[in-house]
């Protein structure tokens, strides 16, 4: 099984390159932050919960993330392996994953790091804000506070991953076909040596 996560501040690119990924590869997409606003937009228990936090631009509390995640892997489907999209998010959330994966005889492959430096990022999601419908990508402020969240809680992941040798930088200042290129070598480089 390949299974892929894929990572970066908020605006890094990683939704866009997580619809290339899953078909190339066929992957099982569990994008955290999706899951949340299919809630949201049906009004569930978990939604209305998961709301408070996400139009802060905080994370939603782990007990509730990891929970909803772990629900997710469970279904049965025929894929050939699972591509984590916004999961994990905290040291909490990367060692449960760990242990989900377990349970199931897998592992991570490999953690993709989408690299893009912070002025980029705000003016990319401010733009995506104006077409996206997405509370949190409205408001300067609000952007902001979701960098830091992810300066502070998420980003040293790449240290958990890279002490296991998993840990992949991309350079995501290009155009999406280059990032996308450069993902799909990375990756055909790992299934060709393992
Ligand atoms: P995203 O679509 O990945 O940018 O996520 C949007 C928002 O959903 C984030 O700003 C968080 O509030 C929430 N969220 C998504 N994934 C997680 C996670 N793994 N842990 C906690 N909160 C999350």
């Amino acid at each position: 099984m390949l299974n892929i996560l894929i990572f970066g501040p908020p605006g890094c690119g990683k939704g866009t390159q997580s619809e290339f990924l899953v078909n190339q590869y066929n992957l099982k997409h569990l994008s955290t932050g999706d899951i949340f606003r299919e809630n949201i937009k049906n009004k569930t228990d978990l939604g209305i919960e998961a709301k408070k936090y996400i139009d802060q631009g905080q994370l939603v509390p782990d007990f509730i993330t990891i929970d909803m995640l772990g629900k997710k892997m469970q279904s049965k489907n025929d894929f050939s392996g699972f591509l984590f999209d916004g999961f994990p998010r905290t040291k909490k959330q990367a060692e449960s994953l760990d242990d989900f994966l377990l349970k199931m005889n897998q592992e991570i492959s490999m953690m993709i790091c989408i690299d893009v430096p912070e002025r980029e990022l705000v003016s990319r999601l401010l733009k995506r804000g104006e077409s996206s419908n997405r509370a949190d990508d409205q408001n300067k402020e609000i952007i902001l506070n979701r960098i830091k969240v992810y300066k502070d809680q998420t980003e040293v992941l790449k240290d958990y991953y890279q002490k296991q040798n998993k840990f992949f930088n991309v350079d995501g200042i290009s155009t999406i076909a280059d990032v996308k290129e450069k993902i799909f070598s990375l990756i055909d480089i790992y299934q060709r040596e393992s």
